[in-house]
């Protein structure tokens, strides 16, 4: 049996924070789409010159570019035994499209953790936010910065601040976000999958939380 996990959530609600160390704890593999659409802007491949202008305006990438990417990575071998997965779906054709890939392997999304963060929140967060070039890990001015200004405490490369983290490119996002994903909640919780985790706490506690309910 595989365990296959959503974090759904607005941006800044800490889901990329909390898949890493979720996936730390238990091993099952983190795959963000955000992360992978980043890694093909460094590399610069067909795939990050096509989604570029999208991901800098803050909208979101087509479903079929997005899909076909995250496919390609949930056939890869290390997802055989489940996946948390952060900031995809995002739409309700991506939701669908996910059902119908992780059914061809006799699986299903089993756990759906909605990180629930006031609106006022968020504004902070992504404002002072910071993240490592090498692998994405993310810290924040404020509320969890490195120990070295500048370098990341668990690999030692560069920080630096998201092109989409600008405070317009941010209202935006939201917009989207309010729009075209917080409709999945609803759809998650007729299925019976949703659970609602207040994330407006420490990285700790949320931490807890999530690890208690993937494993009861
Ligand atoms: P994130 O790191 O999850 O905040 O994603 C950064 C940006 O990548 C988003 O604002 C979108 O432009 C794009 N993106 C990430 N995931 C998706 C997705 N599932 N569907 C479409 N676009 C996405």
């Amino acid at each position: 049996m595989s365990t296959n996990l959503i974090l759904l959530g607005a941006p800044g609600a800490g889901k990329g924070t909390q898949a890493k160390l979720l996936c730390e704890k238990t091993g099952i593999p983190h795959v963000s789409s955000g992360d992978i659409f980043r890694e093909n802007f460094t590399n610069n491949t067909d795939l990050g010159q096509q989604a570029r202008s999208y991901v800098d305006a803050g909208e979101l990438v087509p479903d079929d570019l997005t899909i076909a990417m995250i496919a390609a990575r949930l056939e890869r071998s290390d997802c055989e035994r489940g996946v948390i997965l952060d900031g995809f779906p995002r739409t309700a054709d991506q939701a669908a499209a996910l059902d119908a890939m992780l059914a061809t392997r006799g699986a299903m999304v089993n756990t759906v953790i909605y990180i629930e963060v006031p609106e006022a929140e968020l504004l902070r967060r992504l404002a002072g936010r910071w993240m490592c070039r090498a692998r994405g890990h993310v810290y924040h001015q404020e509320f969890n910065p490195p120990r070295q200004a500048g370098r990341c405490d668990l690999d030692g490369s560069e920080l630096y601040q998201r092109s989409d983290d600008q405070a317009e490119t941010v209202a935006h996002r939201i917009k989207v976000y309010l729009d075209q994903t917080a409709p999945l909640i609803e759809h998650y919780r007729q299925k019976g999958v949703l659970l609602t985790i207040d994330g407006n706490r420490t990285i700790e506690a949320i931490t807890a939380d999530l690890v208690e309910a993937i494993t009861v």
